[in-house]
């Protein structure tokens, strides 16, 4: 059995490094950035206003001041006005600043006359004018590798007239259940058995963690030793990633080490020191792929994915090491939390909705899939570890 951490560095250093496909930005959410990216024209990219209002220069818009309006800037196209002597050019947001201009007054602090506009409300000198360059110069540099792509950072990519990024590449990731229990949601359950319901939370959470990941494809295998060994050999084949789930503990219908074994796969390491997901596994395929198994009860797969499989798939995709696992959140213990056993444990808890504490749930059995889809968090509790309601956690949060 190892622990935790070492099973985590053994997984990402398998990952193969990072290559790189190039994409039109909207295609890129939640993909990697695999260069940096620098500016390639100044924000803004010349002077304009901030406002609707006048151009005026400060020294002449004193409260009280009467200013002929001596043209009108529009936003969209530089008419290359003048702002004459004693004069005031109406201008609006966006819209490139007249020569000679230093301020802006905003429409709702003057009156209009006419002609003319009567300043009610002085400006500065510089006031709402935005300076060519003053938010991000030519060169300076936007992305990182290895940076998230957010909706955000799209909507950057696209005010620097880039179009197409070059991003780390999704790997194929395949979903295989195991288990003659298991019936697919829709269908009628017999006694006995009970729905698949890992199948299509790890498909979720793949999909989630690794967006454009070619459609996950999922797979199913009984507890046979020659139906399992003919459908791994097919998903294996199919998948850079592939994730099981079931059958690796150590019961007699537990087929998924031995069958994996006698399909090229080589054993990396089996057990880790933590609950849930004592009998993860963890080996690569002949082709350079990356096969999980994960324990069957719902908890244990959805945790043994965000610790182990969520890590690898961020850094196939090309995240910086910083960045494989999420950043834990600060919070306060609302009540305290214990853990008796000889094993790391991941609690799964919820902020409270008023005092935002973070709160353990009641049940915390591997197979509580209810307790489970309302956490919003996992906090990890060392072997025989004990907090006090009030205590300072950090929590890694779920989505
Ligand atoms: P196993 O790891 O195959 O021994 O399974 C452990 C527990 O998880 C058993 O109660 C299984 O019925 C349950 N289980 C296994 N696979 C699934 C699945 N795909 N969906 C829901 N429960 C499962
Ligand atoms: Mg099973």
């Amino acid at each position: 059995m190892i622990e935790e951490q070492v099973a985590r560095e053994r997984i990402l250093q398998a990952v193969p490094e990072a290559v790189g496909e190039i994409l039109p930005i909207a295609a890129c959410l939640g993909r990697r950035s695999i260069a940096s990216v620098s500016a390639r024209v100044a924000l803004p990219g010349f002077d304009n206003s901030a406002m609707d209002g006048y151009a005026v220069r400060a020294a002449e818009a004193v409260a009280g001041a009467r200013l002929p309006v001596g043209g009108e800037q529009p936003a969209g196209r530089d008419l290359g006005i003048a702002l004459g002597e004693g004069q005031a050019v109406r201008i609006f947001t966006g819209a490139p600043m007249p020569q000679g201009a230093d301020a802006v007054v905003m429409q709702e602090d003057t009156e209009r006359e006419g002609d003319s506009v009567v300043i009610v409300e002085a400006p500065e000198e510089g006031e709402f004018i935005r300076r060519r360059g003053s938010e991000v110069c030519e060169g300076q540099q936007l992305i990182r590798a290895g940076d998230l792509i957010t909706a955000q950072r799209i909507g950057l990519l696209a005010s620097q007239g880039i179009a197409e990024l070059a991003v780390g590449g999704a790997p194929r990731v395949g979903v295989l259940s195991t288990g003659d229990e298991l019936v697919e949601p829709g269908a009628d359950l017999g006694p006995g058995e009970i729905y698949n319901s890992n199948r299509p939370m790890l498909a979720a959470m793949a999909a989630r963690v690794a967006p454009g990941a070619m459609a996950v494809r999922g797979f199913h295998a009984s507890d046979d030793l020659e139906v399992l060994r003919a459908v791994v050999a097919e998903a294996l084949a199919e998948s850079d990633v592939l994730v099981i789930a079931g059958g690796v503990s150590v019961g007699d219908r537990d087929l998924v080490k031995p069958v994996l074994e006698t399909c090229g796969v080589e054993m990396d390491f089996w057990r880790v020191r933590m609950k849930p997901g004592k009998p993860f596994l963890f080996g690569r395929s002949g082709s350079g792929g990356l096969v999980f198994g994960l324990p069957g009860n719902p908890v244990s797969a959805f945790v043994t994915f965000e610790v182990f499989v969520a890590p690898a798939l961020r850094r196939w995709m090309g995240a910086r090491e910083d960045e494989v696992m999420p950043r834990p959140i600060p919070a306060t213990l609302g009540a305290a939390a214990e853990n008796p056993g000889d094993r790391p444990h991941y609690l799964r808890g919820f902020f409270d909705p008023g005092d935002g504490r973070f709160l353990p749930g009641q049940l915390q059995q591997s197979h509580a899939l209810n307790g489970l889809a309302r956490a919003e968090g996992l906090l990890r509790l060392e072997a025989d570890e004990r907090l006090e309601t009030g205590a300072e956690v950090r929590v890694f949060p779920v989505a």
